[in-house]
C-alpha cells in the first residue's frame, strides 16, 4: 500500500476547484470590521429591524406546547401549502396548486439553491442583474452554471433593460433570475418593461426565477409579478418567503410555487438535502399569512416614512440618490466624493462610526454606491446623516 507521505503521491486539494474559487461575501468581511467596534450605527445590515408580531410568536410557541416537534410532509404542511397558494393568488393573480405546485423552503436561500440544482446543467448560462444580493452569482456556480451579468444603472431606476438582456442571450441561455423590488437598489420594473423581458423569455425558451421577497414592501404605484404575464407562468418559478414583510428572518421560511415538473424536481433535492422546514416554523408561518396583514401593513408604513427621511436627509447634504420605490434599502451615489465605495465605507466607519455596505460587494456596477438600510430607527438615521455631512465636510478641507 502507497504511504500517504510518500513524497511522490501527490495530495489532492482539500476543496472542490468551484468552491475554493468562490470569494467570500464582502458584506461578511466589513461586517467583521464592524463587529470591533463599539456604538456603531449600523445601516448595513439587510434585516427587518422589527421582532416578529407577536400572535406569529405566539403561535410558534403553541405550536412547541402542543408537542408539534416532529417532521412534515416534505412539500411543507398541506395546511401551509394551501394558504401559500391562497396568498400568491390574491396578491399576484397567479394560480398554483398546493398538492404538488408548491413547496416550503429554509427561506428564499433554499429555494433559489434547489431551484438552481433542479435547473441547471454543467455549462448552462444563467443571467441575472446587478447590482444585486450577494447570493446569486454564488448560488449559480455552487449549481455549476455560468453566471452572466446583465447591469442595470441608475439613469434607468436601476430597472432591467430588456434591449441589454437581450445582447447577452445565447444558445446556453438557460435561465434568468430577477429581483424585483431588489436588494441593493429598491428598483422595481414597470409592467411595461417585464412584459418585454417575458417576451424575451418567450421567444428564447428561458426559465425565469423571480425572487419577490420585497413585494410587500412597495411604496408607490403596483407590483406586477412576471409570474403573472402572458405565457410566463409555465416558465416561471416564483420565490417568496416571510423574512422581510413579516419581519421573520431568524424563522427561516420560504416558498417556490412554480410548474409541477419543476416542483417535483426540487423536491427531490430539497428530501434529500434538507427534508423539510421546520415545523414550529411553518405554523407560525401560516399565522403570518391568516392574520398578519394587518401588522405587515404597520411595518410597511413605518419603513415608507424612514424611507423619506433617509433619502431626503442624503440629497440634502449632497449625496446623490434616487427615491427607492421599494424594500428597504437606499443606494446613495458617493462618486462625488472621489474615493471607492469600499473606501468611503471604510472610511466613514472609522471616522464617523457610521457603517454602510460597499456598493461593489453587489456587483462591479455598484462600484460608485453605498447600500444604507433604513429598517434602522429614526434616530439614527437622522444622527447617521449628520454625522456623514460631517465626514464628507472633512474630505472637502
Ligand atoms: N433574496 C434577496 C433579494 C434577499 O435580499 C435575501 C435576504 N437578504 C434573500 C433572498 C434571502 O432571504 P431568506 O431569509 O428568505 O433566505
Amino acid at each position: 500500500m502507497k504511504n500517504m507521505n510518500d513524497s511522490k503521491c501527490v495530495r489532492r486539494p482539500l476543496v472542490a476547484d468551484h468552491i475554493q474559487s468562490l470569494p467570500k461575501s464582502g458584506i461578511r468581511r466589513f461586517f467583521d470590521l464592524v463587529n470591533t467596534m463599539d456604538d456603531v450605527i449600523s445601516l448595513g445590515v439587510g434585516e427587518p429591524d422589527f421582532t416578529t408580531p407577536w400572535t406569529i410568536r405566539e403561535t410558534g410557541i403553541f405550536s412547541l406546547e402542543k408537542g408539534h416537534t416532529s417532521y412534515t410532509s416534505n412539500l411543507g404542511t398541506p395546511a401551509l401549502r394551501r394558504e401559500i397558494c391562497r396568498y400568491v393568488e390574491e396578491n399576484y393573480h397567479v394560480k398554483y396548486d398546493p398538492k404538488n405546485e408548491c413547496i416550503v423552503t429554509i427561506g428564499v436561500s433554499e429555494a433559489l439553491d434547489i431551484a438552481m440544482r433542479a435547473l441547471v446543467n454543467p455549462g448552462d448560462e444563467v443571467i441575472y442583474t446587478e447590482p444585486c444580493f450577494v447570493s446569486y452569482p454564488a448560488e449559480i456556480r455552487m449549481a455549476h452554471g455560468v453566471p452572466v451579468v446583465v447591469e442595470t444603472y441608475a439613469k434607468d431606476g436601476f430597472a432591467l433593460d430588456p434591449e441589454i438582456l437581450l445582447r447577452k442571450i445565447t444558445p446556453k441561455s438557460r435561465a434568468l433570475l430577477l429581483n424585483f423590488p431588489c436588494n441593493p437598489t429598491g428598483a422595481v420594473m414597470s409592467r411595461e418593461n417585464l412584459e418585454k423581458v417575458a417576451e424575451i423569455a418567450v421567444e428564447h425558451d428561458l426559465i425565469v426565477l423571480t425572487d419577490e421577497i420585497y413585494s410587500e414592501l412597495l411604496y408607490e404605484g403596483e407590483h406586477v409579478s412576471i409570474a403573472s404575464l402572458p405565457g410566463m407562468r409555465e416558465r416561471t418559478i416564483f420565490l417568496h418567503g416571510f423574512s422581510k414583510a413579516f419581519a421573520m428572518t431568524g424563522w427561516r421560511v420560504g416558498y417556490a410555487c412554480g410548474p409541477r415538473e419543476i416542483i417535483d424536481a426540487m423536491m427531490k433535492v430539497h428530501q434529500y438535502s434538507i427534508m423539510c422546514a421546520s415545523t414550529m416554523a411553518q405554523e407560525a408561518a401560516l399565522e403570518a399569512l391568516r392574520n398578519g396583514t394587518k401588522s405587515m401593513q404597520q411595518m410597511r408604513d413605518s419603513y415608507h416614512e424612514r424611507r423619506d427621511l433617509m433619502v431626503n436627509g442624503f440629497n440634502r447634504i449632497g449625496l446623490e440618490c434616487l427615491m427607492p420605490k421599494g424594500a428597504f434599502y437606499a443606494f446613495p451615489s458617493i462618486r462625488s466624493t472621489g474615493l471607492s465605495s469600499t473606501e468611503f465605507a471604510e472610511e466613514l466607519l472609522k471616522a464617523e462610526k457610521v457603517a454602510v455596505v460597499p456598493g461593489s460587494a453587489f456587483g462591479a456596477c455598484g462600484e460608485g454606491f453605498v447600500r444604507c438600510c433604513y429598517a434602522a430607527s429614526a434616530e439614527d438615521i437622522i444622527e447617521a446623516v449628520n454625522r456623514m455631512e460631517h465626514f464628507l465636510a472633512t474630505l472637502k478641507r
